[in-house]
C-alpha cells in the first residue's frame, strides 16, 4: 500500500472549477509544532478542522492532503447529498441502527447547509431531490423494496410511468424510475473548496504535502518529505491509505468507481436528456451507474468498480462511452471530455471507522461509497469526542461503528471477486429472465 494515491487522472469538477475559492493552497516547507494535525482534506478532515476551531479557538491547526485541493475523491464524487438511510437501496443494519445513519445524513446536510449559506460557497447547491432508476429485473426488485419500505413509513416519492421516464430523463433504456425529495445536488469540487477556503484563520492548508509517517511519542511527529510536524494530537481523516498508518487494515477495503464528464453540450442535445436543465439519478441495481444532467450543460456518467487498483484511463473511458451510448443511443457523440477515478474505502457491515485508536491518535474512514453528508457530520462528532463533550449522536456512533474483521489477502481478494462476480451474474440472470 502507498501513503497516498496518485490518481492516473484529474477531477473533471475540479477542471470546470473557476473562481474565488482556489489559491487558499501552498506545499509544507519548514518544521512545525502545533497542537492538532489533520490528515486529509476531505469532507471528513474539513469537518474536524471546522468544528474544532469553534472548540479550540486559541490553537493551531494543520490540515495536510497529499494531494491539490479538490483532486482527493471529495471532489471527484458525483454530488448526490441523500440524508435518509431508508431512501437507499442499499440499506445497512435496522430499526435504532438505521435511524442513527438517518440521523447522520440529516445532521450533516444541517450542518452543510448553514456553512454554505453563512460562508457565502457557490457550489451550485440544488434540492432537487434525485431519481432512482432500474434497468433490469433485479433492479425493479430493489426498487419495489425501497416504495414498500417508504410507504411503511409514510415518506413521499412519485413513481414514474414509462412516458415519464422519456420525458424527465431522455431514456428507454430505464424500465421502472420513481423520484424522491431527500437530496440535494451539488458541484463536489466547488463545495470542497469553498468549504477549505472559510476555514477560520487558525487553520493553515497544505496541499501537495503527503505525510509518508507517522513516528509516535509526545508530541507526535509526522514526516512530510523533508520536513516535520509535531503534533500533541494527530486526527487521521485519509480514507483509503489509513492502514498505511497501522490503522483498520483489518477493517477497511479500497475500491476505486469512475466517472466521466462530457464537454459542454449544445441546447439541441440537452433537450435530448429530459425536460430539466438539471436532474440526478442513482441506480436501483448496487452495480448499476449515476447520471446527472447538469446546469453547467454537461452530462455527467459515474458507473464501474475495481478492487484495490484504478483501471487505465483509456479502459474507463471506452466503458463508459459504451454504457452512455446504451442508455442514450440519440446523442450525436458519446465522448467525454474528462473521465476520472476515485478510491473508496469499505467495511464490511457498512459501518465507520470513528475514535481513538492510540494515545493521542483519532481516524474517521470508511465512507462506504456515499460520504459528503456522513463524513461531514462524523468529522464534526470526531472533534466533539477529542474534546469530551458528550451528545446521544455521539453515543450511537459510538455504538455502531464497529466494523467487521475482513481476512487478510489472498482470501479477502477472493471473497471480493467473488461477490463481485455474484452481483454481475445475478443482474445478467434477471436480464435473461426479465426478456425470456
Ligand atoms: C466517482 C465517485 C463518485 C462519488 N459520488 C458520491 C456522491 O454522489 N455522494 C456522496 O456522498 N459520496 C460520493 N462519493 C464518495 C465520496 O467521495 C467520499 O465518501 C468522500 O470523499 C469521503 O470523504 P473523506 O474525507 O473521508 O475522504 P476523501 O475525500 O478521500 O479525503 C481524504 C483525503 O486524504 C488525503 N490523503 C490520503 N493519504 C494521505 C497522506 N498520506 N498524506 C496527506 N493526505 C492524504 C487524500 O488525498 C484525500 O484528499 C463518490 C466517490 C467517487 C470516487
Amino acid at each position: 500500500m502507498q501513503a497516498y494515491t496518485p490518481y492516473a487522472t484529474t477531477s473533471g469538477w475540479n477542471q470546470i472549477t473557476k473562481g474565488s475559492d482556489r489559491g487558499h493552497e501552498r506545499k509544507l516547507s519548514s518544521d512545525l509544532r502545533i497542537k492538532f494535525a489533520i490528515v486529509g482534506a476531505g469532507f471528513a478532515g474539513a469537518a474536524v478542522a471546522r468544528r474544532l476551531c469553534e472548540l479550540y479557538p486559541d490553537d493551531e491547526i494543520v490540515l495536510l492532503d497529499a494531494l491539490p485541493a479538490a483532486e482527493g475523491s471529495a471532489g471527484r464524487s458525483s454530488g448526490f447529498m441523500l440524508d435518509r438511510a431508508d431512501a437507499k437501496i442499499d440499506v445497512r443494519g435496522a430499526g435504532p441502527e438505521s435511524d442513527w445513519h438517518t440521523d447522520i445524513l440529516q445532521a450533516g446536510r444541517a450542518w452543510l447547509e448553514d456553512i454554505v449559506s453563512t460562508q457565502h460557497i457557490r457550489c451550485d447547491w440544488r434540492d432537487i431531490g434525485h431519481y432512482k432508476t432500474s434497468t433490469t429485473a433485479l433492479g425493479a426488485k430493489e426498487l419495489n423494496a425501497l416504495l414498500a419500505r417508504l410507504d411503511a413509513k409514510g415518506l413521499p416519492y412519485r413513481q414514474l410511468s414509462g412516458d415519464n421516464i422519456r420525458s424527465e430523463l431522455g431514456t428507454s433504456h430505464c424500465t421502472n424510475a420513481a423520484w424522491f425529495p431527500n437530496c440535494v445536488l451539488i458541484q463536489p469540487a466547488e463545495l470542497i473548496h469553498g468549504l477549505l477556503a472559510t476555514l477560520p484563520a487558525q487553520v493553515t492548508l497544505y496541499t501537495e504535502s503527503p505525510v509518508r509517517r507517522l513516528d509516535k511519542g509526545a508530541p507526535h511527529t509526522l514526516i512530510v518529505g523533508q520536513n516535520k510536524i509535531q503534533a500533541d494530537i494527530v486526527i487521521f481523516c485519509n480514507n483509503v491509505t489509513l492502514p498505511f498508518f497501522g490503522y483498520g487494515k483489518y477493517r477497511q477495503i479500497t475500491v476505486y468507481t469512475y466517472a466521466g464528464m462530457t464537454p459542454e453540450l449544445t441546447t439541441e442535445e440537452l433537450d435530448k436528456l429530459g425536460q430539466a436543465s438539471d436532474w440526478g439519478a442513482t441506480p436501483a441495481e448496487r452495480l448499476g451507474p449515476t447520471t446527472r444532467k447538469l446546469n453547467s450543460r454537461r452530462f455527467l456518467f459515474r458507473a464501474g468498480f475495481s478492487y484495490k487498483k484504478e483501471l487505465s484511463p483509456d479502459h474507463i473511458n471506452a466503458v463508459l462511452r459504451d454504457m452512455y451510448a446504451k442508455r442514450y443511443p440519440q446523442m450525436r457523440s458519446h465522448q467525454f471530455e474528462y473521465t476520472w477515478g476515485g478510491a473508496l474505502s469499505m467495511t464490511r457491515n457498512g459501518v465507520p471507522i470513528f475514535g481513538r485508536m492510540s494515545e493521542n491518535v483519532y481516524a474517521l474512514s470508511a465512507c462506504n461509497a456515499s460520504g459528503i453528508l456522513k463524513m461531514t457530520a462524523l468529522g464534526k462528532l470526531l472533534a466533539e469526542e477529542i474534546a469530551g463533550i458528550s451528545g446521544r449522536l455521539l453515543s450511537d456512533t459510538l455504538q455502531f461503528s464497529k466494523p467487521l474483521w475482513i481476512p487478510p489477502e489472498p482470501i479477502r481478494s477472493l471473497a471480493v471477486n467473488y461477490n463481485f462476480a455474484k452481483l454481475k451474474r445475478k443482474m445478467r440472470e434477471k436480464e435473461t429472465k426479465a426478456s425470456a
